[in-house]
């Protein structure tokens, strides 16, 4: 039987980082696709550049940056200054709305407003609805933030944990929402971003030029773990590990692990991505815009050609779904129908012709945070430790994460391991 120090399963930025990082040449990466990259993938198609969803980057870490930028080259990579924006009352709303309500419908602003005077904050709440009640009241709460987030997470916000969106939520007491009426300023975690003008894929390639292509199996998924005897059973063969860093979805792992859970425990959402060209220019300058409105099929699009200035529209439109949603190619074809008329109906599409499209559909997207899941990922994970087994990554740790953080939980894996 073939034996490696380290089992990596899956191939995405988590586990490349990983292999980057760790003191050893004794690894193998298991990836169920015929690439790696996992969710950060790009498609080229009729000279248009798109992600599996707008993947745009915010670090934090300088020397994660310049590891990934040196590499793409500088030229490459466009660093902009976000311009987002909320679709709402037939009105762009700059982002996030809860400071921006003053640019609402009078009436509209007078009902936020009063709203944020009338809460009662007396007791914590227990749950994100409750939390967004509470926060920014009612006229806030029901124009965008439950509305947007329901389409979003497909699921009933009161079932979420408080902190289901750590934090990429933007925040804001009642000072900073009325100040920001005269002296705007809508800086959030993401003010600026960065993306290569090749696609997410870029920096995967950055990161994956530390491994030798020996060291990657490529349409090779991991079926099975025994974690006692640290043997994993691939579609291909059994190998036993001394170490497995696993990236697949949690209660994935747990099943092929063979660990007993309560099903009912772990949700989440699908998204349906679509990915648009058409032959000429749409809005100038907006990088993405938020749709909370339930009578549009989308929660979100964004426009890649306002990051390189290319005169052609070219969109991702991302519509969420429960997870129990089975997506036929027939409903594919009829989501694509809607989202064209509802485009045109926000002014976006007007006489453009549609002349390339991709669709893809992102399972598990968001997954539900709540009290029963950070206890059983937090209890199973310390389980899945003491055999050797380590779960990280968005999905791996089952949690609300961008690549940089990806990038450093698994740093921080590679150092412990490395000093063990
Ligand atoms: C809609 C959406 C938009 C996003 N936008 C951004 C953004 O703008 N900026 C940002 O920083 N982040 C963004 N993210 C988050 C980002 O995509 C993730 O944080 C990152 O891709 C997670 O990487 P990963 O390696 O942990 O997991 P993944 O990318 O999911 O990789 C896991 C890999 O495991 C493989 N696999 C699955 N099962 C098996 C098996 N049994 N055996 C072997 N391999 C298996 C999969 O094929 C996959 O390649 C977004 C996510 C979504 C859903």
């Amino acid at each position: 039987m073939e034996q490696v120090d380290y089992l990596l399963i899956g191939g995405g930025i988590t586990n490349l980082a990983f292999a980057e990082r760790i003191d050893s040449q004794d690894l193998l990466i298991c990836e169920a696709l015929d690439d790696v990259g996992g969710y950060c993938q790009t498609v080229k198609q009729d000279g248009f550049v798109w992600d599996y969803s707008g993947h745009f980057f915010h670090f934090r870490h300088k020397e994660i940056e310049d590891m990934l930028v040196d590499f793409i080259g500088r030229d490459n990579v466009r660093t902009v200054t976000k311009d987002s924006r909320i679709r709402y009352a037939d009105r762009w709303i700059d982002f996030p709305f809860q400071k921006n309500i003053h640019q609402l419908p009078y009436d509209e602003f007078l009902d936020c407003l009063v709203g944020l005077y009338e809460i009662d904050d007396a007791t914590d709440p227990d749950n994100f609805k409750q939390m967004l009640y509470q926060k920014f009241g009612k006229g806030i709460s029901d124009r965008f933030l439950v509305p947007y987030n329901e389409k979003l997470y497909a699921t009933d916000l009161s079932s979420l944990d408080v902190d289901a969106m750590g934090r990429f939520f933007p925040y804001a007491d009642v000072k900073e929402i009325v100040l920001n009426f005269r002296r705007a300023n809508n800086a959030s975690y993401n003010a600026t971003f960065t993306y290569p003008r090749g696609g997410a894929i870029e920096y995967v390639r950055a990161i994956q030029r530390f491994t030798p292509d020996d060291c990657i199996a490529l349409n090779e998924p991991v079926l099975e773990i025994d974690p006692v005897k640290k043997i994993a059973r691939t579609n291909k063969r059994e190998i036993k590990f001394g170490v497995a860093v696993s990236t697949i979805p949690f209660p994935k792992l747990l099943e092929i692990s063979g660990l007993d859970h309560d099903r009912s425990t772990y949700s989440w959402n699908k998204v349906l991505v679509f990915n648009l060209g058409f032959d000429k220019k749409g809005p100038e300058h907006v990088h993405w815009v938020y749709f909370p409105e339930r009578d549009v099929s989308f929660y979100r699009i964004g426009f890649y050609d306002n990051i390189f200035g290319a005169d052609r529209m070219s969109m991702y439109v991302e519509l969420g779904y429960p997870a129990d949603k089975d997506i036929t190619e027939n409903d594919i074809a009829l989501a694509r129908e809607k989202v064209l008329d509802d485009l045109k109906r926000q002014g976006i599409v007007t006489d453009h012709k549609l002349v390339s499209h991709h669709s893809i559909v992102l399972d598990p997207a968001y997954v539900h945070i709540t009290q029963g899941s950070i206890a059983d990922v937090t209890q199973k994970k310390d389980l899945l430790a003491t055999h050797g087994i380590y779960s990280i990554g968005r999905y791996g740790s089952w949690t609300y994460c961008s690549i940089e953080d990806n990038i450093v939980e698994a740093r921080a894996l590679a150092d412990q391991l490395n000093s063990s």
